[in-house]
């Protein structure tokens, strides 16, 4: 088993490391990648402005998340456990004997490679792990690395090293990037996870007004709440609400903020679920106290409007696209519609529900609920009360599946 090791501060997590994540698992053919975040960095004094470790550890979290590898990238809390400095060859060590059988490869980049024999305890580290080191610049050429190499495999005999070239380059540190941040810039160079992150938490002196979001950052908020494998699935969403929205003459701006927003408490657990219910004064019944898929509709409704302050339309699109109801409005029905034939879904009858979606908005509101009710069925699970209602609404105003 090969096991990568990727330390840092992450103050914060940039495009940078994720590059040098990426092509790190598949130049080492890596079975797993730890990333870790250092508590108290050797190397470095943490900057005032540095936000909390539980702060770092999101982002840290984000990061992981954001490479969609999830068997083989992984978060480790070990420095930050860890009483104390975060020196590389305790977690090696701790590494080693959790896994006694692994080959290690510690990573990291140009400026801590040149200054690995300064480190606490090299022969530890070198005799523990290879190195594999790759340029954070375009002047970071062989040139720059051979010497140094040279330097620690005769300094240390039996050192491993191996220096890889990034295909992609991200020229930025953190250090560069709080200076951006500070200023309202620099998300460019952020995974947009980790950029909404920092504006919902208003870390690095970013201050956005959350309620008065541009698209980009809104999608970055609706991206840091989700996990990152769910994004493919809201952006298709948003994308075929803003074109039905085109084609039945509804709000586009609210059918994309719709779309954006609509599964963003997804992940929460039915306790953070109902309490938000609590907070928010949204009144359940029987079945969606207990039915947690019932309730991120509601909760992302109540997220939308009192944290992003968006207006009642979007709110009422939000809440309503799970189960439907009776009386829909154009926007409505266009969010639920959408979000059951976005390009990226599969299910047979998907392709004569996109065709319906165009041609008869009602009948392929119809043919979802009706879709959604014999799954139900099928899986023997209780059908909630509002998607009996809508499916009656629509068959009383003659509405069939029929092309
Ligand atoms: P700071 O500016 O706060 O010193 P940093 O950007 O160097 O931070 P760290 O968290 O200290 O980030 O870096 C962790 C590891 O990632 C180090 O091995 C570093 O060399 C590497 N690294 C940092 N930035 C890049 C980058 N742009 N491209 C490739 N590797 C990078």
């Amino acid at each position: 088993m090969k096991i990568g090791i990727y330390g840092g501060t992450f103050n914060p997590p940039h495009l940078g490391h994720l590059a040098a994540a990426q092509a790190a698992v598949g130049a080492l053919g890596l079975d797993r990648l730890f990333i870790v975040p250092a508590s108290i960095p050797p190397h470095k004094e943490l900057p005032g402005d540095t936000p909390g470790p539980e702060h770092r550890l999101a982002m840290a979290e984000k990061m992981a998340d954001a490479l969609l590898m999830p068997q083989v990238v992984q978060l480790s809390q070990m420095e930050l456990n860890r009483k104390g400095k975060s020196y590389t060859a305790d977690t090696l060590a701790a590494l080693r004997e959790e896994y006694p059988e692994a080959e290690l490869w510690l990573l990291m980049g140009t400026d801590m490679f040149l200054t690995l024999h300064r480190w606490y305890e090299p022969e530890r580290i070198l005799n523990l792990a290879g190195i594999c080191a790759f340029g954070r610049t375009e002047e970071d050429g062989e040139e720059v690395f051979a010497p140094q190499r040279e330097y620690l495999e005769k300094n240390f005999p039996g050192a491993r090293i191996t220096t890889i070239t990034l295909p992609d380059l991200v020229d930025v540190s953190s250090t560069r990037l709080r200076e951006l941040l500070a200023r309202g810039e620099g998300r460019d160079y952020l995974h947009p996870a980790v950029y909404g992150y920092i504006l919902m938490n208003r870390l690095y002196g970013t201050c956005a007004d959350l309620k008065h979001l541009d698209i980009p950052e809104l999608r970055a908020c609706s991206y840091s709440m989700v996990m990152q494998k769910r994004v493919r699935h809201i952006r298709g969403t948003e994308e075929e609400a803003v074109r039905l929205a085109r084609r039945w003459g509804a709000d586009e701006d609210h059918a994309r903020r719709a779309g954006i927003l609509h599964d963003c408490t997804k992940y929460l657990e039915l306790e953070e679920q109902l309490e938000l219910c609590e907070t928010y004064g949204v009144e359940l019944d029987e079945l969606e106290h207990r039915a947690v898929k019932l309730l991120h509709s509601k909760t992302g409704a109540c997220i939308a409007r009192h944290v992003f302050g968006e207006p009642d339309e979007v709110f009422d699109a939000i809440f309503w696209h799970t189960t439907a109801k009776e009386n829909m409005t154009t926007l409505e029905k266009i969010l639920y519609v959408a979000d059951y034939m976005e390009p990226n879904r599969t299910f047979e009858g998907v392709e004569r529900l996109r065709r319906l979606a165009y041609s008869n908005l009602d009948a392929a509101l119809l043919l979802g609920v009706e879709t959604t009710i014999q799954e139900m069925k099928d899986r023997s699970l209780p059908v909630h009360q509002s998607t009996l209602r809508a499916q009656a609404w629509l068959r009383e105003r003659g509405v069939t599946t029929e092309e």
